[in-house]
């Protein structure tokens, strides 16, 4: 009933279509057919292979009472998370699911099912926005550091807001054979939208250097890609290394799997994301296309864009508010606690990024990429500021810090509230 309940509370479709619609799932469970229409989803690959992966991976786990009521895990997530509008789009549940049940919804920002859940609750062990998934993270502002420095790349021809810091430390770690890919972010640069890349030669990265404001989804290839690599660094929101902070911790084989292959862990300071929608919005609002951007830039509460004439525009941030994700308005984390090593521009003076070293393995790669030359490092930097950016960070989206690190959040209101 309390489920029922949480429904009623939450839910923006009429009580009957939702009470149908629980009972179709439930059904559609049962017959292990798929709940919704895949076609407009990328993953319909994932769904034709499912029957043979669940055979040969997943055993036990079908032999379920068939009286017994279904909560299954991925109906958690739609009660916590995707109802609630607080999805962070990380894509964390996707790359553990052992089944192929997840897919993302462009749409709908969030994942979506596509075909039968198994009940191995890999997903709910590493979704940031399941509350309990927050106890036991620092609540220290900044997270545990080893070291904070100034440092910026050495190599040539970087742009990027960051002081290249996050391309030095990749560069070492490929050149060196530490791993052997990196998953970063690349761009589009006729649409402007970014898609996660997977990197194996150093001199590929200078390609993907530069901000981008509108995915976070780093997370969407380990699924494919743990198959076929040992070892792997990656770039991400703190929203996505929250999702692999939480893997690492995890028990559940599912998660462990994937997180045994990632070895370097970079979080990059993270305000607010932007739905692809933005990109239309900033050509409409300074009257150029989108593959006349040579770059975007976020600072002093301004977007800046760079174009390919050499010009720049600015639109001040409050004009593109309405773009902001959703999931970022019930985000708490600016700096990436989880990481192996953190880097952003706040803190440090302009070309200079601040590197927040956490874990040992972190400070292994930072000392490597500076004996190979990589990296300009100095002290000095302002923990103040980057202290009060964390501050304004939860304060503007109404997250109190005593709430979040006891395990409740105070969410924000979902669209069709506002
Ligand atoms: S990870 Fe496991 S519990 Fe979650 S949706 Fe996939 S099969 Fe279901
Ligand atoms: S926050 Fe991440 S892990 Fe949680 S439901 Fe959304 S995409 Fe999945
Ligand atoms: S604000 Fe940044 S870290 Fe938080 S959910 Fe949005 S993209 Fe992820």
């Amino acid at each position: 009933m309390e489920t029922y309940l949480n429904f009623i509370v939450i839910q923006t479709e009429p009580i009957g279509a939702i009470i149908m619609k629980m009972i179709t799932e439930k059904i559609a469970d049962s017959m292990s057919h798929p709940l919704e229409d895949a076609s407009h989803n990328s993953h319909q690959q994932d769904r034709e292979e499912t029957p043979s992966c669940q055979s040969k991976e997943i055993s036990g786990i079908a032999n379920r009472d068939p009286i017994e009521p279904l909560l299954l895990p991925i109906h958690e997530l739609e009660k916590s998370v995707w109802l609630k509008d607080v999805c962070s789009s990380c894509m964390g549940c996707i790359s553990v699911c052992p089944a192929g049940t997840l897919a993302y919804d462009h749409e709908r920002n969030r994942p979506h099912q596509i075909t039968s859940c198994v009940d191995c609750k890999a997903c709910l062990d590493v979704c940031p926005r399941i509350p309990a998934n927050n106890q036991n993270i620092s609540s220290q502002i900044l997270g545990p550091y080893i070291s904070i420095k100034n440092a910026k790349s050495k190599i040539d021809s970087i742009r990027s807001q960051n002081g290249g810091v996050a391309t030095a430390l990749l560069t070492a770690a490929l050149d060196e054979e530490l791993v052997d890919c990196a998953l970063v972010m690349g761009q589009d640069p006729w649409s402007q939208r970014s898609y996660p890349r997977v990197v194996y030669d150093a001199k590929e990265l200078k390609k993907c250097a530069g901000n981008k404001y509108t995915s976070n989804a780093i997370l969407e290839p380990l699924k494919d890609l743990i198959k076929c690599t040992k070892n792997i660094a990656l770039v991400g929101t703190p929203c996505s290394v929250h999702a692999m902070g939480l893997m690492r911790r995890s028990s559940n084989e599912f998660a462990e799997r994937v997180a045994q292959k990632v070895r370097f862990v970079i979080g990059l300071f993270c305000f607010e994301a932007y739905d692809e929608s933005v990109i239309a919005d900033i050509s409409k609002i300074i009257g150029e296309p989108a593959w006349r951007f040579d770059g975007m830039n976020i600072g002093d509460g301004k977007m800046t864009i760079k174009l390919r004439d050499g010009g720049f525009r600015t639109i001040p941030l409050q004009h593109l508010a309405e773009d902001v994700k959703t999931g970022c308005k019930a985000c708490a984390d600016f700096t990436a606690k989880l990481s192996d090593i953190s880097i952003g521009r706040m803190g440090s003076a302009s070309g200079m990024s601040t590197v927040i070293v956490r874990t040992s393995e972190g400070m292994g790669l930072f000392d490597i990429a500076e004996d190979m030359g990589l990296l300009e490092v100095t002290d000095g930097v302002n923990v103040e500021a980057i202290e009060r950016a964390s501050r304004l960070k939860l304060t503007k989206n109404g997250i109190i810090l005593s709430d979040i690190f006891g395990g409740r959040h105070q969410y924000v209101r979902s669209k069709s509230e506002r």
